[in-house]
């Protein structure tokens, strides 16, 4: 599978579509989910080109890799997650219904978000 470059997590890379960004480092974006399943419901995604999990840790270099995770644990101090937990997720491809061909992880928070 090669990376669609019209999804919609690449428009927001690259500007065609406006989105306010909530945190940001040299390799990795955060913002809102249009469509929250929880009072906190952001998207983590990396800069690079990546359709999945697998893709990303398979070709991404160290740096891409620590600074997503990182990114992900600065969302988590921001917003006083440690102590009130959180859900970290993402789908990858057709089993897991992933609906953006864009590497993407989901946090959840703000309520207790039941079990999986
Ligand atoms: P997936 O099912 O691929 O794991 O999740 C894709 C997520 O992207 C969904 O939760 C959906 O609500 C979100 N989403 C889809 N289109 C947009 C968009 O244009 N902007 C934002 N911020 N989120 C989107």
């Amino acid at each position: 599978m090669t990376y669609n470059d019209d999804n919609i997590f690449a428009q927001i890379l690259n500007k065609k579509l406006s989105t306010k960004i909530i945190l940001e480092n040299e390799h990795a974006i955060a913002f809102n989910d249009i469509a929250p399943q929880a009072p906190i419901h952001i998207l983590i995604i990396p800069k690079g080109k990546y359709i999945k999990y697998d893709d990303f840790i398979n070709k991404a270099s160290k740096d891409e890799i620590y600074y997503l995770f990182i990114l992900i644990n600065q969302l988590v101090k921001n917003y006083d997650l440690e102590h009130t937990g959180y859900r970290l997720t993402t789908n990858a491809g057709k089993n897991a219904n992933q609906e953006v061909p864009h590497l993407h992880f989901h946090l959840l928070a703000g309520q207790n978000l039941g079990k999986m």
